[in-house]
């Protein structure tokens, strides 16, 4: 048998194996075969990760805003032509298709392209003789080393909600990626070479909770950006902080579409379908919940059960709709759900245990499913299952749908489907969530917004890219200054008056 590719870490601009002999297995799970093994880092592997991020911080904070846009704009440049191969890496670790992988990248190019901004997102104000012959000006300053910590579900798209902001402002970086699908980070580093970004600036450590822990605990790291489940998050932020450092933590989601009577049940079928089932349903603003406001519950369920029947479910990299599950252990406890949806006397509309894939048989396989009549007690309606299965609640009134998804512990994203603009306006301001859509099913907001959620969806009070990010990369500082002039001597206790 031929050996085994290692994904190793990526330190000071070369590859790093690191003291650590501990390992995962990453799958191709289209194939659900073992295809590498990754390293799993030692507190003292991230020791060194961390060092050489610092040791780089002192050039790279230093540098023209003008060369620094030119290396991030060469970087976009480069992502831009060569993002087919990145796809085909994420396809190959993650199961996501083709296409889906290719559009999770151009989301995280955005980004890159917000953050070649940086000249005037780092601009200062300036107030002159804000006292009498006293200038005050800001000045926004990188943080140091940062962490980025990020989810298997986005290997690509996640981390670049942060790093071109980071960098950008002028930090250096050390990203864990998910060691379920860490050969994407690696491409990102080479990427990053390739562009000229001097050696150290970015770097990248593979690992489990160990890494995770040293990162979180490293003085010399000044900051964590965390993406992943709920009690990871919460983990991470309360750590963090603990350790004197900035924290934006984000957590699941469980989000829920609000259909009034008035809407185009066809235009709802196709949205419901799309967030519903689109990367296997493995995305944080994937919608899980149908809200169905009666009378149109069955007319709904039978439009989304005719059009599930087209989705081609199978291997990513031939042309299918939907792929498989990341790990077997992930598709069996989403396809649990489906007995425990039994279980509760929720109606089972579609069993997607009984797809056919276009694939091979070992896949971790598991087709669009839909429950019906899904008691808000059941852990179907209750838990994150983030996989291919739709739930349909029914409720009388707007306002009783309203009140169900405020009573959720997850705000991340939600959307109302309707005709009537003024139901709209009003689901807006009543809905407890940071994105919000309207006829919109995934309400990503694009990277000169900010991204993130509320309640048990983020921990911090910082979201993602947009200016947000940027101040969550920098520090400000305020300098009053007054030249020295012979008619300023003189004693006064008091506050400057003029
Ligand atoms: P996860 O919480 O299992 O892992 C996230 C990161 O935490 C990974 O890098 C992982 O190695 C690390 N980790 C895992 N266990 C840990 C532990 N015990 N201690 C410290 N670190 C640990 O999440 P996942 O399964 O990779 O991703 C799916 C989750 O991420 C879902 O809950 C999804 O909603 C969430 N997510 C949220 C957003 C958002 O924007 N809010 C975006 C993408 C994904």
């Amino acid at each position: 048998m031929a050996e085994q590719v290692v994904v190793e870490h990526f330190v000071a601009g070369a590859a790093f194996a690191g003291a650590s002999t501990r390992t995962a297995p990453v799958y191709d799970p289209a194939l659900g075969v073992v295809t590498k093994q990754v390293r799993l880092a030692s507190t003292e592997d991230v020791a060194g990760a961390v060092k050489a991020a610092h040791d780089a911080f002192g050039v790279w904070s230093a540098m023209s805003l003008a060369r620094r846009v030119a290396i991030v704009f060469k970087f976009r440049e480069l992502l831009d032509a060569k993002k087919g191969e990145l796809a085909e890496i994420i396809t190959s670790e993650h199961g996501k298709v083709l296409s889906d992988a290719l559009g999770e990248i151009t989301r995280g190019q955005e980004v890159v392209e917000f953050a070649c901004g940086l000249p005037h997102l780092l601009k200062g104000d300036f107030s002159f003789n804000a006292s009498s012959d006293v200038d005050v000006y800001s000045l926004r300053q990188p943080l140091g080393v940062v962490g980025i910590i990020s989810p298997f579900n986005f290997p690509a798209m996640v981390p670049m909600w942060f790093f071109p902001v980071a960098i950008a402002a002028g930090n250096t970086v050390v990203l864990k990626p998910s060691e379920k699908d860490p050969s994407a980070a690696l491409w990102i580093a080479q990427l990053w070479k390739e562009a000229g970004l001097p050696d150290g600036v970015f770097n990248v450590v593979h690992g489990d909770k160990e890494a995770v822990d040293a990162l979180l605990t490293n003085p010399d790291v000044k900051s964590i950006s965390f993406v992943g489940s709920t009690p990871i998050a919460r983990y991470v932020y309360e750590t963090g902080a603990k350790a004197g450092k900035r924290v934006q933590a984000l957590g699941g989601a469980k989000n829920h579409m609000l259909v009034l009577p008035d809407a185009d049940l066809e235009l709802v079928a196709d949205s419901a379908i799309n967030a519903g089932f689109g990367s296997a349903g493995e995305r944080c603003m994937a919608i899980s919940v149908v809200v169905a406001v009666e009378p149109i519950g069955d007319a709904l369920v039978e439009a989304i059960k005719a059009k599930m029947a087209d989705i081609k479910v199978g291997d990513g990299r031939r042309s299918c709709d939907m792929g498989p599950l990341v790990t077997k252990a992930h598709r069996d406890k989403v396809a649990g759900y489906l007995d425990i949806a039994h279980k509760d006397g929720a109606t089972v509309v579609v069993d997607g245990r009984d797809v056919v894939p276009d694939g091979d048989k070992a896949g971790f396989w598991l087709g669009p499913s839909l429950v019906d009549n899904v008691p808000t007690t059941s852990a179907v309606y209750q838990d994150e299952i983030f996989g291919p299965v739709l739930s349909i609640v029914r409720v009388k009134t707007y306002e009783e749908g309203v009140a169900l998804i405020n009573s959720g512990v997850y705000g991340n994203g939600t959307a109302i489907f309707t005709n009537d603009g003024g139901a709209a306006r009003k689901f807006v301001v009543d809905i407890e969530a940071g994105m919000v859509g309207v006829n919109v099913p995934i309400p990503v907001p694009v990277a000169h917004f900010s991204f993130g959620g509320w309640k048990h969806s983020l921990f911090g009070d910082s979201r993602a890219h947009g200016e947000e990010g940027f101040r969550f990369f920098t520090q400000q500082k305020v300098v009053t200054s007054r030249w020295l002039d012979p008619s300023h001597g003189g004693l006064n206790l008091g506050f400057p008056q003029n």
